[in-house]
């Protein structure tokens, strides 16, 4: 039998992600799918201008609509997904749905990524896209369940009956009905410890502050990871965890 799944895009911006979920949707919808689609953006446009401070409440309320929606409809996130992290807070609300998941993987080539950014306005700069690109954790090349159900190149031609009568065939397929990932392991930790290295050295960069003033950074850092490991792993949200760290850092205590 047909079942709900959750398909999830990741790929950097301008590489076509909005285009892709539009045109499935539609080619799901004449296969006799009902569908949605959902992504971060939605709230982000919502607001009048962009903050820091609205992203928390972003995150918090686009999952929450996710799996309010993975309960009646098919759901396609449209969003970069650009963390590991990302796709598998995403991957952990199927499965506490008991539904399927596919992850779709959207590339192309840097140059095709910066024209198109261009061609359509430059909302965000080119130089933010060339720092994803270089920074991006391709998905599949650390887990297993972050391996793409597809990756499509999006400079080619797009078959997507074809995709769309996979997705439908993978969604007749018993869920794996495994644990959280990532709850009492320590990849959680070892992903936030990463990340929080990178943001203070690229903080460091920025602000070049005093020597006394990294020492202290450097212990925030050391006192916040300790602090993580302290707590239960398996309320711990990475990229909550990033957020907290950063607003830290900006407060320096
Ligand atoms: P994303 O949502 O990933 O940021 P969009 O779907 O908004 O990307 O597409 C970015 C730009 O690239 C748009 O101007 C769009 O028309 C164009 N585009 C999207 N998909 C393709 C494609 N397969 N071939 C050529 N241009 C595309
Ligand atoms: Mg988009």
């Amino acid at each position: 039998m047909v079942e709900i799944m959750l398909i999830i895009l990741t790929g950097l911006p301008s590489v076509g992600k909005s285009t892709f979920s539009k045109k499935l949707a539609e080619i799901l919808n004449k296969l006799g799918i009902d569908v949605i689609v959902l992504g971060s953006d939605m709230l982000r446009e919502s607001f009048p201008v962009w903050k820091e401070s609205y992203e928390e409440f972003i995150r918090k309320n686009t999952l929450y609509l996710i799996e309010n929606a993975l309960k009646e409809y098919w759901v396609i996130v449209d969003d970069t997904n650009y963390y590991n992290s990302m796709r598998r807070d995403l991957i952990n609300i199927a499965r506490k749905n008991k539904k399927n998941y596919a992850i779709i993987y959207l590339k192309a080539p840097l140059n095709t990524l910066l024209q198109r950014n261009v061609k359509r306005g430059e909302k965000i700069p080119n130089e933010v896209i060339l720092e994803m690109y270089k920074k991006f954790d391709e998905p599949g090349r650390k887990y297993r369940w972050d391996e793409p159900f597809l990756t499509v190149d999006t400079t080619k031609e797009i078959d997507y009956y074809r995709i769309a009568r996979d997705l439908i065939e993978k969604s007749k397929k018993t869920v794996d009905r495994e644990e959280n990932i990532g709850s009492e392991c320590c990849s959680v930790i070892n992903e936030i410890d990463k990340e929080t290295r990178k943001i203070v050295g690229e903080y460091i960069k920025r602000i070049k502050p005093e020597n006394k003033e990294i020492e202290h950074i450097v212990k925030l850092r050391k006192r916040f990871i300790k602090h993580l490991k302290n707590e239960k792993y398996k309320d711990i949200d990475v990229s909550k965890a990033i957020m907290e760290f950063k607003r830290l850092l900006e407060e320096k205590g």
